[in-house]
């Protein structure tokens, strides 16, 4: 019989408004920066937690909190339930937190269930997903899927303070980052549960959803050449760049729209940017992401042909520029699987599932073990903003969901102790 009472959806809601005030803005807005004192104080309050849930806690070398329940021996390879706990400049409550404080959860339920497990169970509190200090997200996570960058050492804050320096600053050692990084071999795989940050589930009325894939964006500068000339110009003299990027500009969002993928531009600047000048040049950005690398690949190309023709009409050229490129990261049909079986578990018998248009820490722990991600409806698709807000249903229905998750990796795994009885999901 267990003495330990388990967190309610109520409970993790007031520790998320607990975890707000921990903040370096004023008049009730949250910022929550990698290695800030703010960053320190949430990861010693949340160790409490953890610790209060059965778990032995630390700090890894690259300031993520770390809290472990032990499998029915020592030293299993463990299952990591994860989130992170740094924010965006005023920023919601939920995004990233909802998530480590609901594995928390999960964590203390399973514990206090007596239940033993043929692995570890482990809650990650990543620091530093959003990159706002730096200008470089994922660095908790990249320390611990081993594929931090030298380089990024010499990042600078907008105070000039190096990435090496607010280390030391932190009593980080960077000569340790090493020690962060996790083995393949150790990790049974990856759940995180995540707000959506979209308005799609709230428009199927779902609680809840199971992410397919995190989207990889490739970014593009795209660059059209017409020719300047005054005003006075006929149209049929014309080769007014800027009427060539608006025709461009539309018709992407056509072609993006069809093929539900997300294209966004974002920038666009036009020389020489005078009122009674045809423009001669306009530059614009492209950010263009997808549920898989294939369909985004081929829709570029669509994009390409329709720059071509768009120019030959009004003859005019262009050029672009990657700037960025990330893969897609899937999440594995395994994991796939017990994220639906979980919330299958609270009534939803069809689990929608839908793609990831924004990063997660789930992107970089994909490089070492598969991963699953759940999320949870929020109010309008609004995150990354102070009116940031899911309900407390939502909530409750999230810590069963995935606590069946995880029970249903526990039924997934065999048990060198144990070959012929798995117990059933409870
Ligand atoms: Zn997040």
């Amino acid at each position: 019989m267990s003495v330990l009472a388990s967190t309610s959806a109520a409970e993790i809601l007031e520790r998320c408004d607990r975890l707000a005030t921990f903040s370096s803005l004023p008049d009730g807005l949250i910022q929550r920066v990698y290695l800030s004192k703010e960053h320190r104080e949430v990861n010693d309050l949340v160790a409490e937690w953890m610790r209060q849930a059965g778990m032995r806690t630390w700090q890894d070398a690259a300031g993520n909190l770390c809290g472990r329940l032990e499998g029915r021996e020592q030293g299993l390879p463990a299952l990591l339930l994860g989130s992170h706990l740094d924010t965006v400049p005023s920023a919601g409550r939920y995004d990233g937190i909802l998530g480590v404080l609901s594995a928390i959860a999960v964590v203390e339920r399973i514990h206090s269930s007596g239940r033993e497990l043929p692995f570890a169970l482990e809650v990650v509190a990543f620091a530093d997903e959003e990159g706002t200090r730096f200008g470089r997200a994922l660095l908790g996570s990249r320390a611990l899927a081993g594929t931090w960058e030298d380089e990024w050492w010499a990042l600078e804050d907008e105070h000039g303070v190096s990435l090496r320096q607010a280390y030391l600053d932190f009593g980080l050692d960077p000569s340790r980052i090493g020690d962060a990084a996790r083995r393949p071999e150790e990790l049974v795989g990856y759940l995180e549960s995540h707000i959506e940050q979209g308005p799609y589930l709230e428009d199927e009325n779902k609680a809840l959803g199971v992410v397919s894939s995190i989207a990889g964006a490739r970014r593009f500068l795209i660059t059209i050449h017409g020719r300047a000339g005054h005003s006075g110009t006929p149209y049929e003299r014309r080769r007014d760049a800027l009427a060539g990027a608006s025709d461009a500009i539309l018709a992407i969002e056509r072609i993006a729209r069809s093929a539900q993928l997300i294209a966004t531009v974002g920038h666009l600047e036009v020389w020489p940017d005078a009122v009674n000048v045809i423009p001669g040049r306009v530059e614009f950005s492209l950010d263009l992401r997808g549920e898989y690398d294939s369909e985004r690949d081929r829709i570029w190309n669509v994009i390409q042909d329709m720059l071509s023709d768009i120019c030959r009409q009004r003859r005019l050229r262009w050029e672009s520029v990657q700037t960025h490129s990330a893969p897609a990261a899937s999440c594995s049909p395994r994991l796939k699987g017990v994220i639906s079986d979980g919330i299958r578990a609270t009534g939803d018998q069809r689990p929608m599932s839908l793609f990831s248009k924004a990063g997660h820490d789930a992107m970089a722990v994909a490089e070492i073990t598969e991963i699953g991600m759940m999320f949870i409806r929020c109010e309008g698709g609004v995150s990354h903003h102070p009116d940031e807000h899911v309900t407390e249903d939502d909530v409750a229905k999230a810590l069963d969901a995935f606590e069946a998750a995880v029970l249903a990796v526990v039924d997934d795994t065999p048990d060198p102790l144990d070959p012929v009885s798995p117990t059933p999901v409870g």
